[in-house]
């Protein structure tokens, strides 16, 4: 299936539909840049396909306004669009196809800037039973699956259930402000406070903070992306 012929599939289902609905969020007031600044403001176009819940996007919106004084514009995508990124016979989203689908329809919408996907659903990639999340540092791109950042675990084995409401927004937002770290330039940290720690697990999802050490917090920096002091590790 070549990307391409996705893509436009997409875009027409969505016209006739009229699914597609964008919204530009305004930007905060900037503060007054020094004559020196060389810092950016990021856009950040998110994605969010139909199931997202209202409380993840708005969550997710204003940490991202706050964060990194994004410009953001919205994109409400129909899950359809997933239909040829799903692997029947895992019941999962192929990672990689959903990112690359993502960053198609920012392409598409002319929106610009970093693409941000909110995807309903459980996904993997080749080598790894599932993934929170993946990046494109390359497609300025990065997507996060939300489905099993609702699961509660420390349940009798069969059992299964779902978190509060607070910590499964907690969790996106450490998805989110991780996989984001990786289209700005950063690494896996070895700090397991550090949100850009590698989750092997949602207990190491939980363990981690939604913050950046100083070492990543000055590597957002040195590419040239400010952060809010809020969204830092103090030491
Ligand atoms: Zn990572
Ligand atoms: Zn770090």
């Amino acid at each position: 299936m070549a990307p391409y012929k996705t893509y436009k599939s997409v875009i027409e289902d969505m016209d006739i539909n009229g699914q597609v609905s964008i919204t530009n969020v305004e930007a905060p007031a900037m503060p007054a840049w020094s004559e020196d600044s060389i810092y950016v403001t990021p856009h950040i176009t998110v994605i969010a396909f139909k199931g997202v819940e209202d409380e993840v996007l708005t969550h997710i919106t204003e940490n991202l306004t706050k964060a990194f004084s994004a410009k953001l514009s919205i994109i409400r995508a129909p899950r359809d669009a997933l239909r040829d990124c799903l692997n029947i016979t895992r019941g999962q989203l192929n990672a990689s196809r959903v990112l690359r689908l993502v960053a198609g329809l920012r392409d598409l919408s002319g929106e610009g800037g970093i693409a941000l996907g909110l995807v309903p659903g459980d996904a993997y990639v080749e080598g790894l039973n599932f993934v929170f999340g993946l990046a494109s540092q390359h497609q300025a791109t990065a997507v996060v699956f939300l489905e099993r950042l609702k699961d509660r675990y420390g349940l009798p084995k069969g059992m299964s259930g779902y978190v509060d409401t607070d910590t499964y927004l907690e969790r996106v937002l450490k998805e989110v402000m991780h996989e984001l770290g990786h289209v700005f330039g950063l690494d896996h940290c070895t700090n397991r406070r550090c949100v850009m720690a590698f989750s092997n697990s949602i207990m190491d999802t939980d363990r981690k903070e939604w913050k950046y050490c100083q070492a990543c917090a000055e590597g957002l920096s040195s590419s040239g992306i400010r952060i809010s002091e809020d969204y830092v590790l103090e030491s």
